[in-house]
């Protein structure tokens, strides 16, 4: 039998039947990777260079590689996912507006098509908080795996172990400068974009950023160390959302709950957890979980690590261990008082802290809260989004969130003001400009959009255009064309 893949990933089909024996999988489909191995002299052109595999630097290599462009991404990590892998940040929020109609497709639902195939995911179900109509569970480790034979069965070659994205990148064209551990090389590329989240690249090149919200103290959005628990038991849990529905989220969908809907958010637990937060030392409000891709699951979202620089190693650091000793005391905490967590064990604490916030860049477009609430259009639009603006309090303490819009926003072509630098999310343009310049997070939107960018690069250099150049209306086109609703 010849996999699925029908690309011979392994190449070990063609083996077997060169040798005249019936063609089947040596390995399994699953987990079939093909190692390209890397070395200085193989890192010397490419077209197009992502820096940052989390889910916009996946989504835009995969996107510039399937259109033709030659793509190298530059990861801190082995394995891509940022976020959604090595800081476990899940599940994926929102694939639907308000209304249940679904505004993003594209690559992000070719991911999630290929691991729910696997059993990596569940497809999109009720967000029980109420919040927003849709959430996706995903399996971070099949994620990762799904997302490198994405990107591989297109020849996107990862570069791991990057600790520094590009040095300096001029114009398009000039090279960038990728530090590992071994050694320092510099890669030429026509086309750059920026994934890192960090808008590393971008910096680095003079991209005009707004000024960090400095006052004598940071202040930005607090960092949160999630975690998995597992051996969860989700009935009590249920029966008391059920009988105590003053203590959580006032949108949960109480009836829906009454009737056996899944369980797959919850927010609240007010008056126990208001009532230990500073014993345990988590400057925040409720407790927030979600449930997993496997019935026993439990993604906790509830630490807070406030009053630190997401973009400062030392302040990282400091962030990781408190962000793991907060893991520690909320398990504990979580075993000893909450029905349903008595048997309950943390399988995963992930790599890396989650980090909300660092540098802004100013964009061609800055996306105001006006826009979302209202579901502004634009003429340069690739992507669409109808999650509302949440903004977490830099203290810890609470969340501020926007009405969502009526039907979508749009997410305007991701150019920096003044680098030619394609940006992806996780910032992006989508920039508050008001004064309090508050942080858009439209996560989903990440698998999206940033697909929009690796297929614009790949059309500037197919064409030889600079990206300020592009004809929106054909790069419309060609994503409608690709399965993205735009
Ligand atoms: C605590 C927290 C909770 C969240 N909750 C949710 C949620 O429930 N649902 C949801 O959908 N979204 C949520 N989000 C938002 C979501 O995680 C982001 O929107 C999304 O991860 C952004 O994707 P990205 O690819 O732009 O950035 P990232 O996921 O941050 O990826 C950036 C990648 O770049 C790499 N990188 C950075 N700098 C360099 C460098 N110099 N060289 C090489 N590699 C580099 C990093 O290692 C990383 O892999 C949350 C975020 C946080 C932090």
């Amino acid at each position: 039998m010849v996999n699925e893949c029908a690309a011979a990933l392994c190449r070990s089909c063609f083996l077997l039947l060169l040798s005249h024996r019936a063609a089947e999988c040596v390995t399994h489909p699953r987990y079939t990777l093909d190692v390209i191995r890397l070395n200085a002299s193989s890192l010397d052109s490419f077209d197009v260079v992502v820096c940052g595999g989390g889910p916009a630097g996946t989504m835009a290599a995969i996107s510039a590689a399937r259109n033709g462009a030659k793509t190298l991404v530059i990861e801190r990590h082995p394995f891509p996912g940022g976020s959604s892998t090595a800081a476990m940040v899940h599940p994926w929020l929102s694939f639907h507006n308000k209304r249940g109609e679904q505004v993003l497709a594209g690559l992000g639902q070719e991911l999630l098509d290929r691991l729910q195939a696997i059993g990596g995911a569940l497809g999109h179900l009720r967000d029980s908080i109420g919040f927003v109509h849709s959430l996706t569970p995903f399996d971070p480790d099949l994620t990762k795996q799904v997302m490198l034979q994405m990107l591989q069965k297109r020849r996107a070659v990862v570069a791991g172990h990057a600790d520094r994205g590009c040095r300096k990148v001029g114009r398009c064209g000039e090279r960038g400068a990728r530090r590992q551990q071994s050694g320092e090389f510099r890669v030429p590329a026509r086309i750059f974009i920026d994934a890192s989240g960090d808008a590393d690249i971008a910096f680095k090149a003079g991209a005009p950023m707004q000024a960090q919200r400095k006052d004598g103290r940071l202040i930005t959005q607090p960092m949160t160390m999630n975690f998995r628990l597992s051996g969860v038991d989700w009935q009590p849990i249920r029966a008391f959302i059920l009988q105590n529905p003053d203590e959580f989220h006032h949108e949960t969908l109480f009836d829906d709950l009454r009737r056996g809907e899944p369980l797959t958010a919850v927010s609240g637990y007010f008056s126990q957890w208001r009532a230990v937060a500073e014993t345990l030392g988590v400057p925040r409000d409720r407790l927030l979980f979600f449930s997993g891709v496997r019935p026993d699951e439990c993604y906790v979202n509830t630490s807070r690590v406030t009053q630190l620089d997401g973009a400062d190693a030392f302040d990282l650091t400091a962030g990781e261990i408190e962000g793991r000793r907060q893991v520690g005391a909320i398990a504990d905490w979580l075993r000893q008082e909450i029905d349903g967590f008595q048997d309950s064990f943390i399988s995963t604490i992930p790599t890396q802290i989650g980090v909300r916030e660092t540098r802004r860049i100013v964009g061609d477009t800055m996306l105001s809260q006006n826009d979302v609430v209202s579901g502004a259009k634009f003429d340069d639009a690739i992507a669409r989004s109808a999650y509302p603006v949440d903004i977490h309090a830099p203290t810890g303490g609470g969340l501020v969130t926007s009405e969502a819009p009526h039907d979508f926003y749009e997410i305007p072509f991701p150019l920096p003001a003044a680098a030619n630098v394609v940006q992806c999310h996780r910032g992006g343009p989508l920039h508050f400009s008001d004064a309090r310049r508050p942080r858009l997070n439209p996560p989903d939107a990440d698998l999206f959009c940033d697909g929009a960018a690796g297929l614009a690069a790949a059309h500037c250099v197919e064409s030889n255009q600079h990206p300020r150049e592009m004809n929106f209306a054909l790069l419309r086109d060609t994503l409608r064309e690709q399965g993205a609703i735009v």
